[in-house]
């Protein structure tokens, strides 16, 4: 078992952690960061039974791939010493924050894929976890290793991504600063067998150019950073990402593995109940491989299966959206007036009313202006200004943030009838 981390060896942070319960309105929160989203069925048992026994039993899927349970009450150690006995926590206390590196849910598996993403990322965090320089990146710093899946998040931020591509019969690793493979061009490129030293190298750079209020690689010069890099690299001419696959993160597809399949579903708006866990990793057990993995999309993925339609139909009566043709499945919300003290509205149960409108279109309710549960605009985002009432803005590529406000003050009502009129193609540019 890894060794047990001393609580009070942690910095200070607003961000929570395995090991640093953070107060909300509903209670603590504890965020369990996942090694490229994966938990076994045991230790979902175990994060279930830990929501059940010493918090309010809401656990959530987070747009990291990772799981935090909410509501946690006074008996924190009990809860963070049965995760810890689950082997969720990390190899050392000081690196619980750093193990911030997102990888495709499909990794290794994926009939696209250009290589098998894992081994590089166990490589990657043993380094973040080990390497004492690297705790003092903020909690918030992340890395983003894309092997060139089909289904892959290629819209969310991150400090440093890397992906695949192939260029003259070569493998290389584009990397780029700050942004996602998906829409921002990268800086350069390495030969894969660099992919290491190439992370080592850029976070060093940062951690010596960085001032302390410099805490994102967004607030450092690209040039100045590529400047002080210790390892040769590459022009990344040549790489294009192939769009991801469009909906892949829900339904059953086919694995690179023969007669395999992957089953893939979302958590209503993110959370899920300790039901719901347990149910999920039992079927991984029973018709999988015994692992489940999370998505940035705040859903789940079985892999290896054989069985998928029995999977999918027992993820549906669990209460997993796997269908997008149910409202919900199209709809984000921020944690709302039930658990923030900042929001303006309940965003969840509103998110709920506006699906039950029959709704169709790519939602995202934000309690504030800080919209922290959207890792990228939406087609369409709701800004509450008061209970049960929010600004509309329809995402526009020209202007920054939400996008293009267009009309104020909404009732939920008025918002369902306002974005049933108008085609989903007018929103999703
Ligand atoms: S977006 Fe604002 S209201 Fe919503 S959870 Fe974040 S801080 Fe709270």
């Amino acid at each position: 078992m890894k060794q047990t981390p001393a609580v009070n060896t942690l910095r200070p942070s607003a961000c929570p952690g395995l090991l640093r319960i953070v107060q909300a309105l509903d209670g603590g929160i504890c965020r369990i960061k996942l090694a490229g989203g994966s938990i076994t069925a045991a230790q979902a048992h175990a994060v279930a039974d830990a929501a059940q026994a010493y918090a309010g039993g809401v656990i959530e899927a987070t747009n990291r791939a990772n799981l935090q349970i909410r509501g946690i009450g006074n008996e924190e150690g009990a809860l963070i010493a049965l995760l810890l006995a689950a082997d969720l926590g990390p190899s050392n206390a000081a690196g619980d924050d750093v193990r911030n590196l997102m990888l495709s849910p499909s990794a290794g598996i994926d009939p696209q894929m250009l290589f098998d993403t894992r081994p590089l990322a166990e490589q990657i965090l043993t380094t973040l976890q080990g390497h004492p320089r690297f705790h003092e990146l903020s909690a918030k710093f992340a890395v983003q290793l894309d092997g060139g899946e089909d289904l892959a998040m290629l819209e969310h931020h991150h400090d440093l991504w890397l992906s695949a591509f192939v260029r003259n019969g070569q493998t290389l690793l584009a990397f780029g600063l700050a942004g996602c493979p998906g829409l921002d061009a990268p800086v350069a490129a390495v030969p894969l067998e660099q992919g290491h030293a190439l992370v080592v190298a850029v976070l060093e750079a940062f951690l010596d150019l960085a001032t302390p209020e410099q805490t994102r690689m967004r607030h450092l010069a690209v040039d100045k950073l590529l400047s002080r890099l210790s390892v040769p690299v590459l022009t990344a001419d040549g790489f294009k990402r192939p769009a991801s696959g469009a909906l892949l993160h829900l339904g059953s597809y086919p694995q690179v593995q023969k007669n395999q399949f992957y089953v893939a579903a979302l958590a209503p708006l993110g959370r899920l109940d300790a039901t719901m866990l347990k149910g999920a990793a039992q079927l991984a057990s029973d018709y999988g491989d015994g692992t489940l993995r999370f998505t940035p999309w705040q859903g789940v993925l079985l892999p290896y299966v054989e069985k998928p339609h029995a999977v999918t139909e027992r993820l549906m009566q669990l209460g997993f959206l796997c269908s997008i043709d149910q409202p919900l499945a199209r709809m984000t919300a921020c944690t709302g007036s039930s658990g923030c003290g900042k929001a303006l509205a309940d965003t969840k149960a509103d998110a709920v009313q506006l699906a039950a409108l029959q709704v169709a279109h790519d939602v995202h309710l934000s309690g504030c202006p800080r919209s922290c549960a959207a890792a990228h605009t939406a087609p369409v985002t709701l800004l509450a200004v008061s209970p049960g009432h929010y600004d509309l803005y329809f995402r526009d590529a020209a202007q920054p943030g939400f996008g293009r406000l267009h009309a104020h003050a909404l009732s939920i009502e008025a918002t369902g009838a306002l974005l049933r009129a108008r085609p989903r193609s007018n929103t999703d540019d």
